[in-house]
């Protein structure tokens, strides 16, 4: 076993490390400090770090203004109903570490975290920490994800993860190839299209909202019909959901809907998901009608559910009268495969995820595909994280839905923490 020698300077012994400092780790932070909890927040790089320099420059929260809020703390601007640049969420997420106090070591990198003495070692450039439980709030979105297609490219091709992506004036002249159709895949070849450049885009499953539903703003309805609260557990398959890209929608000034429409009368071609390439030519899947047949389905039947909620509430004199959107156009026959030099294919942008970065865990706490194995975001008693996809519920990994996710959490962490001096107490007094 390593000694503290071996692993480097002691930096301190705490209760728990929290690993993170955006949004989540400051929540925790708050929580832990409410209950006496001695903690550290270790950040790589600064306070909300992923939103001042892993954001393309346009980009802005597709969660409105008046959502927009943290455990003590929320938007209390002049526009509730617009949508937050990325410059002002680091203003916002600045604004609520200044609230929290929370205790913040930054230009702090953890490299390695692994259980020891029934608490855990955690590892950084800037010494070592132990501490009794811990915290991974290091973020949902780490690292990109890019299709197993990506190695069987023509060398030479330009390709772009949209983590690298900042503005157009970084492509090169000519066609762009936007892989992924979830709200980053359709806001990029938005635009870029906008730029003047040629676009494709390359479609799988997706999901299609409108930004305005009867009146209100789309996320208004998720949230008080109780879509946002469905729970991890209550869910006929936790493991698909958590894999549903995120929802077709844009925060913009005009509050407009950003669908496959919207992208084919600004001129955008359509095709379905990218699933080879072989001697220049690029291969699509046949899956495109029956993919966009499915994301219609999908958003009729949430109209649906909105509207029997309105009925049951007596709503509908509050709120503008159903209406039904244009199915997405797709043609007879799509096209299945493009030839990179004929059709001048300067770029292709990885807009197919991101997942956490987990490089640095030490613990057995991964499934057989390398993914962190938790229940709600407990992963073992000490260990939890913070801020993923559907985690706990539905809206684990919007901002909004930190507050009721590190209740639960830190609830279980001071269970934890309580419970050898429990046991302690219990074995003294003979029960
Ligand atoms: C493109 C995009 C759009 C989004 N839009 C919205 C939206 O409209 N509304 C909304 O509510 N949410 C949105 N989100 C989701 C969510 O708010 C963000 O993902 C948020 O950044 C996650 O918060 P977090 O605190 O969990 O993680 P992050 O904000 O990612 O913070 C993690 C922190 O951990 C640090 N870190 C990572 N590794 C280490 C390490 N080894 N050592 C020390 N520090 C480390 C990072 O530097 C970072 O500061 C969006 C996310 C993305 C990617």
């Amino acid at each position: 076993m390593a000694t503290l020698a071996h692993v480097g300077r002691v930096a301190g012994t705490v209760d728990a490390v929290v690993v993170g400092a955006g949004h989540s780790g400051l929540a925790m932070s708050r929580a832990l400090a409410a209950h006496g909890v001695e903690h550290v927040v270790l950040e790589r790089g600064e306070i909300a770090n992923a939103w001042r320099h892993e954001r393309w420059d346009s980009l802005r929260l597709l969660t409105p203004n008046w959502q927009t809020r943290l455990p003590g703390y929320r938007y209390r601007g002049a526009d509730p109903d617009g949508y937050m640049t990325a410059a002002e969420v680091v203003g916002f997420i600045d604004g609520y570490a200044k609230f929290v106090g929370a205790p913040v070591r930054t230009g702090t990198t953890v490299t390695k975290l692994r259980a020891e003495d029934g608490g855990y070692l955690v590892e950084t450039d800037r010494g070592m920490w132990r501490c009794r439980a811990a915290v991974l709030a290091n973020g949902a979105h780490g690292v990109p994800v890019v299709p197993d297609v990506a190695a069987s490219l023509s060398p030479g091709t330009r390709t772009l993860r949209y983590s690298e992506y900042r503005n157009p004036s970084q492509l090169d002249a000519g066609r762009v190839l936007v892989v992924g159709s979830s709200s980053s895949g359709l806001q990029l070849a938005d635009e870029i299209r906008r730029s003047g450049r040629p676009v494709t885009i390359a479609v799988g499953e997706h999901i299609r909202m409108p930004r305005l539903y009867r009146g209100r703003d789309i996320q208004w309805w998720l949230e008080v019909i109780g879509i946002h609260n469905e729970r991890y557990n209550e869910t006929d398959d936790i493991v698909r959901a958590r894999r549903v890209p995120s929802p077709q929608l844009v925060g913009s000034p005009e509050r407009r809907t950003l669908d496959l429409n919207a992208l084919r009368a600004q001129g955008v071609d359509v095709v379905g998901r990218l699933v080879g390439s072989n001697d220049g030519r690029l291969q699509f899947s046949g899956s495109l009608a029956n993919h966009c047949a499915m994301a219609d389905l999908k958003l009729t039947r949430l109209l649906e559910r909105i509207d029997r909620w309105v009925d049951e509430y007596r709503f509908g004199d509050l709120v503008a009268r159903p209406e039904r959107f244009a199915p997405t156009r797709v043609e007879a026959t799509p096209r299945l495969s493009l030839d990179v030099k004929k059709e001048s294919i300067a770029t292709i942008v990885w807009a197919t995820g991101l997942r956490p970065d987990y490089s640095w865990l030490q613990v057995p706490v991964f499934d057989n595909k390398g993914r962190l194995r938790h229940d709600g975001g407990v992963v073992e008693p000490g260990l939890y994280a913070l801020g993923l996809n559907f985690m706990r519920r539905r809206k684990s990994s919007y901002m909004h839905g930190a507050e009721d996710d590190v209740r639960d959490l830190s609830e279980h962490l001071l269970q934890h923490l309580r419970a050898p001096k429990r046991a302690a107490l219990a074995t003294a007094v003979g029960i």
